[in-house]
């Protein structure tokens, strides 16, 4: 991340944090743009390195918008959508419906029509029971990839190879149904089959989940002679929240996945396929920050501080939902003040877990109208906003070479209840 402080204060993509609150109001989520055009970048740099046909999907769950989209756009990127409203956005946003792909464990006939109205052309089957679904609505042949389930269980650190994965996603390699899925696609009219794709986790720091599934996907092609254009690798591209994460190596975890790649299709006679991968998290979660200012302070004595914030779990569930750590710091070091001391930062909702931080380290002077930034909220922060306690969702802005742009205005109090209904007197 492009943070300093310059003369105590926080400077991120080059400009002032403050001043850039100070226009937009908090809570504010900061993008730099640069930043996600790097890694777009670096993605097309290193899969273009090994193959001939590739893409690059976006997971747009993990922050959509039309500028979003937009930037994809310029950056030749594709889209993965799980939902009429993600499509929507992306057709909006102006990418072709050739570049967009539906995936989704369960898409309701309503989506898939409205998908295929759109133009939407390739479609992730994720069950037995989508295959007629798709028939049936396709009134001419539409290209299918299946997700399978290739049996690599996956953490952070290590990875083990089981006969059955207990999921809701994808179908199993081991246990027959992926099979049995290949042989129904091919017999549907209106369904062309293109190839695999599986997505096995998030925040993968190692490659050998990804090398692992490559085998196992390739022995099973090979013991039933299915032959694929397309394999989909999927996301899940480790990013960097604290310094306890560590992040997938782009570079040398591409040469590993390749170098397997390419011993499987020549030791089975396979071409090499058109291979897509699809990073969410990783394109966006450390272009990131969001800006809130400081309320109230409460000290328990010899217990505990909680500094309070002007938002929380209704922009940001990630810690309330499953225990995420971020860094917190203050956008103005303060030269007066004491030296830091733990605190927990905690939002405005009510729910005793609404926290953003505990024990967080920040300057023991911290007090009413101060700036925090947290960072590395990019991904899955306003994709998973809410408005609960009717909290109005956070405005986000792009800092690009020409300065600060606004992405999404934050909501206004009559757009809270634009959708409600007055009884009648
Ligand atoms: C969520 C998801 C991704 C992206 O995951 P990240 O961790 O954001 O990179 C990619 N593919 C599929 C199918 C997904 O569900």
């Amino acid at each position: 991340m492009s943070l300093e402080y310059h003369n105590d204060k926080l400077q991120f993509g080059g400009q002032d944090v403050t001043s850039i609150a100070e226009r937009f109001g908090t809570p504010l989520i900061i993008y730099d743009e640069a930043h996600m055009r790097g890694m777009m970048r670096r993605y097309h740099t290193v899969l273009s390195s090994h193959v001939e046909h590739y893409s690059v999907s976006y997971a747009s769950k993990a922050f959509t918008s039309l500028q979003m989209i937009q930037l994809l756009k310029e950056e030749d990127m594709e889209i993965d959508v799980v939902s009429s409203g993600e499509l929507y956005t992306a057709i909006r946003g102006g990418i072709d419906p050739s570049r967009i792909k539906f995936h989704g464990n369960n898409k309701t006939p309503e989506e898939l029509e409205f998908a295929l109205a759109q133009g939407v052309t390739l479609f992730i089957i994720d069950s037995l029971d989508e295959i007629t679904l798709l028939d049936e609505i396709a009134d001419s042949p539409v290209n299918v990839l299946l997700r399978v389930n290739p049996g690599v269980d996956v953490d952070t650190h290590e990875f083990i190879s089981t006969g059955q994965t207990d999921s809701k996603f994808g179908l199993s390699i081991a246990d027959g149904t992926a099979l049995k899925a290949v042989k129904e696609i091919e017999k549907a009219e209106n369904l062309d089959f293109k190839g695999i794709h599986y997505h096995l986790g998030s925040q993968l720091s190692d490659p050998a989940p990804f090398v692992n599934a490559l085998t196992a996907v390739y022995d099973w092609l090979n013991d039933h002679e299915i032959e694929i254009e397309i394999l989909n690798m999927g996301g899940g591209f480790g990013v960097r929240y604290t310094d306890e994460d560590i992040r997938f190596p782009v570079e040398e975890g591409f040469d590993e996945i390749f170098t397997r790649l390419k011993e499987m299709t020549s030791q089975y006679g396979f071409s090499i396929p058109h291979v897509i991968i699809e990073p969410g998290r990783s394109i966006t979660a450390e272009a990131a920050i969001t800006v809130y200012e400081v309320g109230t302070v409460k000290d328990i004595p010899g217990v505990s501080r909680y500094v309070s914030v002007n938002g929380g779990m209704s922009d940001h569930i990630r810690t309330p939902l499953y225990g995420a750590e971020y860094d917190i710091i203050p956008v103005t070091q303060r030269p007066d003040g004491a030296d830091s001391t733990p605190v927990n930062v905690v939002g405005k909702l009510c729910e005793s877990g609404d926290i953003i931080g505990k024990n967080k380290p920040l300057p023991a002077n911290i007090r009413r109208g101060d700036l925090v930034a947290v960072k590395t909220t990019g991904a899955y922060h306003y994709s998973m906003a809410s408005n609960y306690n009717q909290m109005l969702k956070p405005a986000v802005v792009f800092i690009t070479s020409d300065g600060v742009r606004e992405v999404i205005k934050r909501q206004t109090l009559d757009q809270l209840i634009q959708n409600d209904v007055l009884m009648e007197d």
